[in-house]
């Protein structure tokens, strides 16, 4: 696999703070890598800086070996802030003015675009008439017109609801499979997982895991990790045999109404769909140990840089 994207040494100060601290990685053709961290960690700044849209005050991006800004961004399609169209054009004119800017993008790439992003049905309708999923699908098929090498996607989850969510993962699952390199950021870990297999993370401009997202998952028997939760549920039993299938889940214990059980931290968002693709029903699932755990990236984090033994201050 070739190399498409080198971000070296990067840093953005604003005065005194960095909002970018000294981030390298790099990307090669046909992979899909999320990029997460917690709200103000420097996503959105490192993505402005690799599309050359504000100076970086550190280091350097090269795009396919060359340095950024250069003739080399028309390979590169970003969608960083929300996309915004003239709601009384359909969708497919708002991409021939788009494309007109662009220069050289034929009518034929203006519906495969609309086809890649599922719009093509709905490509004469008027933006206006467009829900907030429609929208980023639009805003995605924009960013898509110069059939770019390298695709970069802020927070394009942002605002969809679940089926939205659901779709865009699809989209952005093809890309992949074109041999598009898509850097996509995000501050929920279990939506990145689906899509990315490597994940990059940053918090307060560092980077400070680059690897396979299903490796960032706390280990099972992470000492200290694990939370008490109770599930009320009439199937106690079927439960029982569903969840004692899964190594991460410790402890069960049969009770009159239903199911004791620990597992660790950030995974209990796994529970619920486990239980409703074994067929168990149930009524209620509670924590009852350990309050302030939750299982979105920030207690992922905390234990990422627990792991590193720097935490002090943090948990
Ligand atoms: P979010 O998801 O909330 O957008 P993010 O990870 O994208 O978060 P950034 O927008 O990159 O984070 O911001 C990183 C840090 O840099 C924040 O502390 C932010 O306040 C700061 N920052 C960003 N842009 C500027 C600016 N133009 N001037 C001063 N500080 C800035």
């Amino acid at each position: 696999m070739s190399v498409v994207l080198e971000v070296n040494h990067l840093s953005k100060k604003y005065g005194s703070r960095a909002a970018v601290d000294d981030v390298s990685f790099s990307l090669s053709s046909g992979e899909v890598v999320g990029f997460l961290g917690p709200n103000g960690a420097g996503k959105t700044t490192t993505m402005r800086m690799i599309a050359g849209l504000i100076n970086p005050t550190g280091g350097e991006v090269k795009l396919l070996g060359q340095p950024v800004p250069g003739k080399n961004l028309k390979h590169m399609g970003a969608m960083i802030e929300e996309p915004s169209f003239y709601p009384y054009l359909s969708g497919r004119d708002n991409l021939r003015y788009a494309a007109k800017l662009h220069g050289n993008i034929s009518e034929k790439r203006i519906e495969e675009t609309l086809e890649l992003t599922g719009m093509k049905a709905r490509g004469s309708d008027r933006v206006a008439k467009y829900s907030q999923g429609m929208r980023q699908r639009l805003g995605l098929a924009r960013a898509l017109l110069s059939s770019p090498q390298l695709l970069m996607l802020d927070e394009p989850a942002n605002g969809l609801d679940p089926e939205g969510i659901a779709e865009l993962r699809e989209v952005i699952k093809g890309f992949g499979d074109q041999g598009i390199t898509v850097f996509v950021s995000s501050h929920i870990l279990p939506e990145v997982e689906k899509f990315a297999p490597r994940v990059l993370i940053i918090n307060k401009g560092k980077l400070l895991r680059d690897g396979g997202s299903h490796d960032l998952r706390p280990s099972a028997n992470t000492d200290g990790a694990n939370s008490r939760y109770f599930l009320e549920t009439t199937d106690a039993q079927k439960a029982l045999e569903v969840l004692r299938r899964e190594p991460y889940i410790q402890n069960l214990e049969l009770s009159q109404a239903g199911l004791h059980l620990h597992l660790p931290k950030a995974a209990a968002y796994r529970l619920a769909p486990l239980l409703v693709q074994g067929g168990v029903m149930f009524t209620q699932l509670s924590r009852t140990e350990s309050a302030g755990q939750s299982s979105d990236l920030e207690s992922l984090y905390l234990e990422v840089i627990g792991d590193q033994g720097n935490a002090g201050g943090v948990k």
